[in-house]
């Protein structure tokens, strides 16, 4: 199957689990995770439709934005070095990293307008995985609030690699909770309307739990 293919699939499956949930599919966003794939791949998901690009790397950003540019919104979704946010400052619309307070005042301080953040968490617990912890949340997004460069959209987990549905229905409903908790604070650098979880093997899951923007890398591009 070719990109436009997979692409095809990939978007009845995202209807039929709005369908489930009763949610309008134009709000679920597919962001291509491109970090496997050579550049050409790439330009072949654009041509196929898709208009959100992530790469995990600043090198990898760099290399393919210098071939696409601004045809596309550019997503990080990796975990970021702090002394790498200038590499990419300039280049992507969205991080989805956002974890630290010192990874928030370097962006802060290198960008020239707000930038869309997600704050990564780690719901499932895993010691692998980055990500604050829920406890943590609410507090850590209220100490932000100077920042005038950091805007909190929504939050962004990874779930746990496993077979168990029922596990990655929980983890996806705790990142929602939390997104709520967060929403109800009113706070103005923190609307809280996104939330960025699903992967090739869980977007349909994330779906009917209520991602907005689900990061797919091997089911649409492959991974070589
Ligand atoms: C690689 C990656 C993805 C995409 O993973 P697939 O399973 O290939 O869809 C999504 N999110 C993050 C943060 C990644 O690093």
């Amino acid at each position: 199957m070719n990109v436009e293919q997979r692409l095809h699939r990939i978007n009845s499956s995202i209807e039929q689990a709005c369908k489930n949930a009763g949610r309008s599919p134009e709000d679920v966003k597919v962001v291509a995770v491109t970090k496997y794939v050579s550049i050409e791949r790439a330009e072949e998901a654009v041509t196929a439709g898709i208009t959100h690009l992530g790469e995990n790397r600043d090198t990898g950003l760099t290399e393919k934005f210098e071939a696409i540019g601004n045809r596309v919104d550019w997503h990080f979704i990796g975990s970021l070095q702090t002394r790498k946010v200038k590499q990419i400052i300039d280049k992507v619309s969205y991080i989805h990293s956002l974890d630290r307070h010192s990874l928030a005042v370097e962006i802060d301080k290198r960008a020239d307008k707000p930038v869309n953040c997600f704050v990564q968490v780690n719901v499932s617990g895993e010691e692998s995985k980055h990500g604050i912890t829920p406890e943590e949340t609410s507090g850590f997004i209220q100490s932000l609030q100077e920042l005038e460069n950091i805007s909190v959209i929504g939050l962004m987990t990874m779930a746990p690699h496993t077979e168990d549905e029922a596990f990655l229905r929980s983890c996806f409903r705790s990142l929602r909770g939390l997104q709520e908790e967060v929403k109800a604070l009113g706070l103005p650098h923190a609307p809280c309307t996104e939330l960025s979880m699903g992967m090739s093997n869980d977007f349909h899951i994330a779906i009917e739990e209520g991602a907005t923007f689900v990061r797919i890398g091997t089911a649409l591009v492959g991974n070589d």
